[in-house]
């Protein structure tokens, strides 16, 4: 028998938007092409969405041996990150404040400048142990297809007391409305934020979302936020920065 459970995606994602619907909990036997949710912070869910799953609760683990980090995929950052810290493994002090999961993590391949998840990580188990190669990370992308139920990392040197209140610094101009973080990747040599300001949409607003006034690149949920009004300043964004600039914003969120 299937297991499911009832998300209400209006309070679980980071945007506090999407319907209330019945999700599979999915284990190494049943996925069968669902869409994975993590924690909902770099995914829009549309009030049609169907088909998704979320792990189950087992996959939710730490462990350490002999240089090795064994963490299951839906492990918070978070958690990884005071686990390390505590065990003096570096590597990890950039995700002290990066919301999410780390399997949904490692198929974003999320990062800071400094680092990104895919620096540390040995392999990851999908269908099966794979090793990292297999998955081509780059800049918020990898071939994952299958869901993550493990990632084995590899420790390369002790936790960084220094960049890591370094990292923390430099989120202090973070907006703290719900948000996905960055909607958009940053185009080679340029940053997204700044071609949506340079079009004059920084603190434009749709119904209840805004696009951020302290970094435009964030689009906050001011209270009632749908669905559609993300889509039209995301649509909006894309004409106008192609037609001032010539240049394609590609989504680095995920919108079901
Ligand atoms: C305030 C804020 C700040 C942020 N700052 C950053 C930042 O600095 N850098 C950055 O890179 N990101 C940032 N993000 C985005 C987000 O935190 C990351 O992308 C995060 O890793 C997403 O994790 P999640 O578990 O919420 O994934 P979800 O949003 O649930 O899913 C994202 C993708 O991963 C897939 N997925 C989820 N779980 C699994 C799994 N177990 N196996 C396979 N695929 C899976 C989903 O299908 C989807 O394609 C920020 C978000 C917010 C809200």
């Amino acid at each position: 028998m299937e297991k499911y459970k009832t998300i209400d995606f209006s309070r679980f994602s980071s945007i506090k938007i999407g319907p209330k619907i019945k999700v599979k909990i999915i284990d190494e036997n049943n996925y069968n092409g669902e869409f994975l949710i993590g924690n909902a912070t770099n995914t829009l869910v549309s009030p049609n969405a169907k088909n998704l799953g979320i792990l189950d609760e087992k996959y939710d683990f730490i462990e350490y041996k002999n240089g090795i980090l064994k963490v299951g995929g839906k492990t918070k950052n978070r958690k990884l990150y005071r686990f390390a810290k505590e065990h003096n493994l570096g590597g990890f002090e950039f995700l002290a404040h990066l919301p999410g999961t780390v399997g949904g993590s490692v198929k974003m391949n999320a990062g800071v400048k400094e680092e990104e998840i895919s620096n540390n990580l040995l392999a990851l188990k999908t269908d099966k142990l794979r090793e990292k190669k297999e998955f081509n990370f780059s800049y918020r992308h990898s071939d994952i297809k299958d869901p993550v139920f493990e990632a084995l990392f590899e420790i390369k040197r002790d936790y960084d007391p220094a960049l890591d209140i370094k990292l923390k610094n430099m989120r202090k101009n973070q907006p703290s409305l719900p948000s996905l973080g960055s909607v958009f990747k940053n185009p080679k040599g340029d940053y997204a934020g700044r071609l949506i300001e340079a079009v004059g949409m920084r603190g434009m607003v749709k119904g209840g979302i805004m696009v951020s006034d302290i970094h435009a690149n964030f689009f906050v949920n001011t209270g009632g936020g749908s669905f559609e009004d993300m889509l039209y300043l995301i649509n909006l964004a894309k004409k106008r920065v192609f037609e001032t600039f010539g240049i394609t914003l590609e989504e680095e969120i995920k919108i079901l």
